[in-house]
């Protein structure tokens, strides 16, 4: 029962997955021989790391005051979680995100920090946006005009955010029109820009023109009296890579996550980032299977010897990455076993011709004890990148807690 032996702040309204739930409940506990297990994959987040990740990051870029990216359910790692844990540090000027649904959640979870959503949103949702104060992106003229609908019924003021493209060519008002724009919305009543955002892309020859682009804007903006508010540029990439590109705040996602976005970057020696998360699943079935069977549907894996097989209840469908049975590891009983199959739902491990794991073990997919389990170091094992393995399903319950 190591879990007790941390303190677990905060259980999730279906964060349900620790041992002191009786068998049963809610469906969520199997009860086999008198014994009880968990019977689901689940996530624990650690605040002390978050928060630690947050300080390394402000000290990559001289101190500036950082924009967490919390887009994709916080890559999957749970975003309101995630936000309340980020809420509390320093470093961290505010949140942003990509859904409606996303910036309403972690405001209404307590979050106090601004949040800003960098993508559309329904009308249905414009009164609710407006009083939880939500700050919204304008990305083009049609965003404008929604808004400004926005702002002709309130008698508070909006807080927007003029998001340019100075070259993505994704999202925001093509630099271009930047300028117009910007003055319509600082002449319409109850409408306030507090940020002004663009997205840069990673060849840096390129990167410095868009730099360049912005500044222009932003520079043109200020002499015309016409506010910006906190201006900002740059993904983890490019925080590592151009200092120019820092502005007045920094805007990363994967490195709050403790992952660079490449794998062997040098700053990552300078500026050490901690392991969040774990990802977590209890052994529910054990075999010895015989030289000579196989497992998974295309036959996969083949026994050469007669081997203990353990079945994990995650896979591929939950987002743990299909390419872990080309060579991942997973931590359990305090030793590293290589997985050999990923289906949807399931992970088979090999344990080898003797094993001392039973079943409800529970084994560690992604933590920060070894690293071949790390977020890097799974992406190396399964010769893939950093992103991979953050896009985990909403559905698998989170756990926080103070420390790992
Ligand atoms: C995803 C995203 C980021 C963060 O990217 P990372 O590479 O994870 O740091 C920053 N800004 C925008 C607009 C994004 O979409």
């Amino acid at each position: 029962m190591k879990q007790n032996r941390r303190q677990f702040i905060n259980r999730t309204l279906a964060g349900l997955a620790t041992m002191s739930v009786s068998p049963g409940v809610l469906g969520r506990n199997i009860t086999f021989a008198n014994e009880s297990y968990e019977s689901k994959p689940w996530i624990e987040l650690s605040k002390a790391a978050y928060l630690h990740n947050a300080s390394q990051i402000s000290q990559m870029s001289a101190g500036k005051p950082i924009v967490a990216v919390l887009k994709n359910n916080a890559y999957g790692l749970g975003e309101v979680q995630v936000a309340q844990l980020l809420d509390q540090s320093s470093h961290i000027f505010g949140m942003a995100v990509v859904k409606d649904e996303s910036a309403l959640a972690m405001r209404s979870s307590g979050v106090i920090k601004p949040i800003l959503l960098m993508g559309d949103f329904d009308t249905a949702l414009a009164d609710s946006l407006r009083q939880q104060n939500i700050t919204l992106s304008i990305f083009s003229r049609e965003s404008l005009k929604k808004v400004r609908q926005i702002a002709k019924d309130s008698s508070q003021v909006v807080q927007v955010a003029l998001y340019i493209d100075t070259g993505l060519g994704r999202m925001g008002i093509p630099y271009q029109e930047a300028i117009s724009i910007a003055k319509e919305i600082a002449g319409t009543n109850h409408l306030s820009i507090t940020q002004t955002f663009s997205t840069l892309t990673t060849p840096k020859d390129f990167a410095q023109v868009q730099i360049d682009r912005f500044e222009k804007i932003t520079n043109e903006l200020g002499k015309k009296g016409v506010p910006t508010g906190l201006k900002h540029l740059a993904p983890s990439y490019s925080i590592l890579d151009i200092s120019v590109s820092h502005q007045d705040a920094v805007r990363p996602g994967i490195l709050l996550h403790g992952s660079f976005p490449l794998a062997n970057m040098s700053e990552a020696e300078k500026y050490p980032l901690q392991v969040p998360y774990c990802l977590k699943a209890p052994v529910i079935r054990l075999e010895k299977l015989k030289a000579g069977d196989t497992i998974g549907f295309s036959r996969f894996y083949q026994v050469e010897q007669d081997e203990w097989i353990a079945t994990l209840p995650i896979g591929w469908a939950d987002g743990y990455d299909s390419g872990a049975e080309n060579g991942a590891k997973v931590l359990l009983a305090g030793e590293l076993y290589p997985v050999v199959n990923v289906n949807a739902s399931h992970v088979n491990v090999t344990l080898g011709a003797h094993t001392k794991v039973r079943i409800g073990d529970v084994a560690t997919l992604i933590g920060p004890e070894h690293s071949e389990i790390t977020p890097e170091g799974f992406g190396k094992l399964v010769k893939g990148h950093n992103y991979l393995q953050i896009n985990y399903k909403e559905s698998i319950t989170k756990q926080v807690y103070e420390t790992f």
